[in-house]
């Protein structure tokens, strides 16, 4: 049977964002941010399957190396073991905007390359993000979206960190049916 999941956001979700056209090149950039590595946990002992799906065009651009990324796995993992819990899967887009490819947010091809590779069910797992583009992303694969770390936009829940997103995701918060989607409204007649 099909298992839930979340599919995380990396950067400005899990670990602080680098500034704006700069990049998290080396794993000593990288910093959990507050109440992240409790927030995956949580989500993780509330049975979510847990991967993570990136774009990284740092890695295009020749700014960040495959291997810093895989470094950056590892720090990640180890910090988890104490909470007891692993990503499972890590998959990331390495192109540019203009190569036009499947897997860069806000197109879903990481999350439906994922959701086969693992078994998932897609209508009960969640996309979680820091922009607009990841709950684009998640819409097009059929996934429930939470958008975190205060950007302003409309997801099916709007929360100010990954902690409170996974509070509320845990405890089994289920969203209002959305207006334009004609099944619902019929559901709800
Ligand atoms: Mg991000
Ligand atoms: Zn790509």
């Amino acid at each position: 049977m099909s298992r839930k999941a979340v599919f995380l956001d990396r950067d400005g979700t899990l670990n602080v964002r680098a500034p704006e056209h700069e990049y998290v090149t080396s794993v000593s950039d990288f910093a959990w941010l507050p109440g992240a590595v409790e927030g995956v946990a949580r989500l993780a002992r509330a049975d979510y399957v847990l991967t993570v799906a990136s774009n990284q065009r740092g890695v295009a651009r020749g700014l960040v190396t495959r291997e810093t990324l895989r470094e950056i796995e590892q720090r990640m993992q180890r910090d988890l073991v104490a909470e007891r819990c692993a990503i499972e899967r890590f998959r990331y887009c390495f192109h540019e905007g203009e190569d036009d490819c499947e897997c860069r947010k806000p197109r879903p091809g990481m999350i439906l390359d994922l959701a086969e590779q693992l078994d998932l069910d897609l209508a009960a797992s969640w996309v979680i993000g820091d922009t607009e583009t990841d709950v684009a992303a998640g819409r097009a694969a059929g996934c429930l979206t939470a958008l975190v770390g205060g950007a302003e936009g409309e997801a099916d829940l709007v929360a100010p960190s990954l902690d409170a997103a996974s509070e509320a995701i845990a405890s089994g918060f289920q969203p209002a049916p959305r207006e334009s989607s004609g099944l619902n409204s019929a559901m709800s007649a």
